[in-house]
């Protein structure tokens, strides 16, 4: 996947763990693992589609 050397990464203190970062994910990149999110970097486009719905603003897009 095409990322133009962004990542996005979460910031596990502000993360809720309430899952709407992977039900938007079309790319299934992100997934909840017991109480970790998980994001992999493989699959993920940085389409930003989680970013934006999150509620808690745990989510960012990152260079590299
Ligand atoms: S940026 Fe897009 S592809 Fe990457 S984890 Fe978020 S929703 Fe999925
Ligand atoms: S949407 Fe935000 S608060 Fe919810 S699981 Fe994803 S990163 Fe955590």
């Amino acid at each position: 996947m095409p990322s133009n050397g962004k990542k996005v990464v979460v910031d596990r203190f502000k993360c809720a763990y309430c899952g709407a970062c992977v039900s938007v994910c079309k790319n299934n990149a992100n997934e909840l693992v017991e109480t970790f999110l998980v994001i992999d970097e493989t699959k993920c486009n940085c389409c930003m589609l989680c970013v934006k719905v999150c509620p808690m603003n745990a989510l960012r897009v990152v260079e590299g």
